[in-house]
């Protein structure tokens, strides 16, 4: 291991979290990290709550203080990304010319923002949130802005959207789907959240599509225009449809793509010697049949510290059970496991208030949807990741069922005996 150089592209949460996963591992030889940003890595997640609404600023993002990398040794290369990837020679390439050799090399690429096909897309004050640049412009903007039109109602556009009422500042939302979040949670869910933006004054569109944005002489963005012939009035527009895997370093350099850079069980590559990780990465997993590409702070971190591990000594398949989150309000939502259409849908508790939407695929318990309901939620991680028995759906939908009965000693393989309870639920805040 003494001697081995590792690179890791993109110091994103993957990458920071691979390099720091490496020494923490014991990893003793050298390890460069290379960013595209001059910032010292950041979480994502906060761009869109806490930092937008002002509550944190630029150093309470940092993932590790800048001086952590110096102090294990990691090099951090910065505003020199890399311009290809040189397989032949085991080497990596940059945009000045300089050639950085690897014996491992891992890609934490991450996703960029899919820009919205109409005219005008590129008027001042229509943007993305991805990066805490777009989002230091975001909070910039929304001072003083007259009204907010967000485009996509998921993850991004949502909670942009609570933030800017929390911020007194008018939001619509245009989502082209039925209903909001609907890549992501069961109509349940999207009932709730809708329920509570439309109670906050925050208009949803819902089946609606932008065709075009106008803007004044200028070039600022004044109207967006809808397929049904609404026009809405914006001085700034968020555009939150969703992100695309960056995957070309890795297509230029001849790697199997497709839907992501596509990994094996391990995170590998088409080449034993790359792996991807995060965003980027498109892996097969137990959850789910086919390959899986997951946009989520859990995902990144996870396969960072399995790559790491690897790297370190101990290969493995990638079998670390998925979860999300949102907060838009005082609405936590967390997701876990990989729920699909068709899954048999069990609520507990009360849709209106706290509840979660237990799901099952041939009778077995795949996945929970939780509004406010922390509780379910990591029990059910801890039952999906366990081999230990789980309530049948039939047991979920009986009445006073309480998935608290059966919590798992988290060391325990032995199954929990189901048993009655009558403890209430506790309220719990907390990420994604
Ligand atoms: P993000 O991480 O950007 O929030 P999501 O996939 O969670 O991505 O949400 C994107 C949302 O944008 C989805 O609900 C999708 O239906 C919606 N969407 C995609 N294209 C358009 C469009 N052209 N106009 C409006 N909404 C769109």
């Amino acid at each position: 291991m003494a001697g081995q150089r590792m690179v890791i592209v993109g110091a994103g949460q993957a990458g920071s979290d691979t390099a720091a996963a490496l020494r923490a591992g014991g990893f003793t030889g050298a390890v460069t990290l290379i960013g595209d940003e001059a910032a010292v890595p950041y979480q994502r997640p906060p761009l869109s709550k806490a930092y937008l609404a002002g509550r944190t600023d630029a150093a309470g993002l940092e993932l590790r203080p800048e001086g952590f990398y110096g102090a294990h040794g990691i090099e951090r290369v910065r505003r020199d990304p890399v311009a290809r990837i040189d397989r032949d020679r085991a080497g990596v390439v940059l945009a000045s010319g300089r050639t950085l050799p690897y014996d491992r090399l891992v890609l934490a690429t991450g996703a960029r923002p899919r820009s919205l096909p109409v005219p005008g897309a590129g008027l001042t004050g229509v943007q993305a949130l991805r990066s805490l640049a777009d989002a230091e412009a975001l909070r910039r903007a929304l001072a003083g802005a007259r009204h907010l039109v967000v485009v996509g109602g998921g993850f991004v556009g949502l909670e942009v959207a609570a933030t800017a009422s929390g911020l007194g500042v008018p939001a619509t939302v245009v989502e082209a789907g039925a209903r909001v979040m609907g890549r992501t949670v069961g109509p349940e869910v999207s009932e709730r959240l809708a329920a509570e933006h439309r109670a906050r004054g925050v208009e949803l569109v819902l089946g609606r599509e932008v065709t075009a944005l106008e803007g004044d002489r200028r070039g600022r963005v004044r109207v967006v225009e809808l397929n049904d012939g609404r026009r809405l009035p914006a001085d700034v527009v968020v555009v939150g449809i969703g992100v695309l895997p960056a995957v070309e370093l890795a297509a230029d350099a001849g790697l199997e793509v497709g839907g992501g850079i596509v990994v094996d069980a391990r995170l590998r590559t088409s080449d034993r010697a790359v792996y991807a990780v995060g965003d980027c990465a498109r892996f097969p997993s137990p959850y789910a049949p086919g390959r899986l590409r997951l946009e989520s702070v859990q995902n990144a971190s996870d396969q960072a510290r399995h790559v790491a591990g690897q790297l370190c000594g101990a290969p493995a398949p990638y079998t670390a059970v998925p979860w999300f989150w949102t907060e838009q309000y005082d609405l936590r939502v967390q997701i876990a496991g990989i729920v699909r259409a068709g899954d048999r849908r069990v609520t507990v508790g009360d849709p209106a208030g706290r509840f979660s939407v237990l799901c099952f695929r041939d009778g077995l318990l795949v996945g929970a949807e939780s509004v406010n309901r922390p509780a379910d939620h990591m029990i059910t991680r801890r039952l999906l990741a366990s081999d230990g028995p789980r309530p049948t759906p039939d047991e979920a939908a009986r009445p006073g069922f309480d998935l608290k009965t059966w919590q798992a000693p988290a060391s325990a393989q032995a199954p929990a005996q189901p048993q009655a309870s009558t403890q209430a639920q506790a309220p719990a805040p907390a990420p994604a």
